[in-house]
């Protein structure tokens, strides 16, 4: 399955005429390597910390191309930077979020997903995406 996607970034960027270097993989791999859900210069933080040399211009630019094929996310939660998070082999879900400290909670709900295609029926509309995310204090931040 990994290889499946790595193919089809590697087609994503042809298509773009965008060189294969190892740094836009490297951006690749990074993003895909966990479920959390990071802004830009964590990810790029996080690629230095590995000691891969990839410019910070080069993994905005990559995550962007990443986010117009699908195959990341993000996710606004309203402190200026976007959130991303890959979207392989992901099922659906929707997020908590803390207005606090920024903490993100993943959920599934069969009823909302049911609800949502119900509507769209009702108003003939064919979904192509969706976005829910519900903001308030977790139970950490709720006392402070
Ligand atoms: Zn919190
Ligand atoms: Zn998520």
């Amino acid at each position: 399955m990994a290889d499946k996607n790595l193919q089809k970034f590697k087609d994503v960027l042809r298509s773009e005429h965008l060189k294969v270097t190892p740094q836009r993989l490297a951006v690749f791999e990074e993003v895909c390597s966990t479920d959390d859900h990071r802004d830009a210069d964590d990810i790029y933080l996080s690629l230095k910390q590995r000691e891969k040399a990839v410019s910070r211009a080069t993994v905005y630019r990559t995550v962007d191309l990443l986010l117009k094929y699908n195959f990341v996310s993000r996710i606004d939660i309203e402190d200026g930077k976007w959130r991303y998070e890959h979207w392989l082999d992901c099922t659906r879900h929707d997020h908590l979020i803390c207005v606090r400290c920024g903490n993100i909670v993943e959920f599934s709900d069969k009823n909302i997903q049911i609800r949502e295609k119900r509507i769209a029926k009702s108003f003939d509309y064919t979904l192509v995406r969706h976005v829910l995310n519900l903001f308030g204090y977790c139970s950490d931040c709720r006392g402070k």
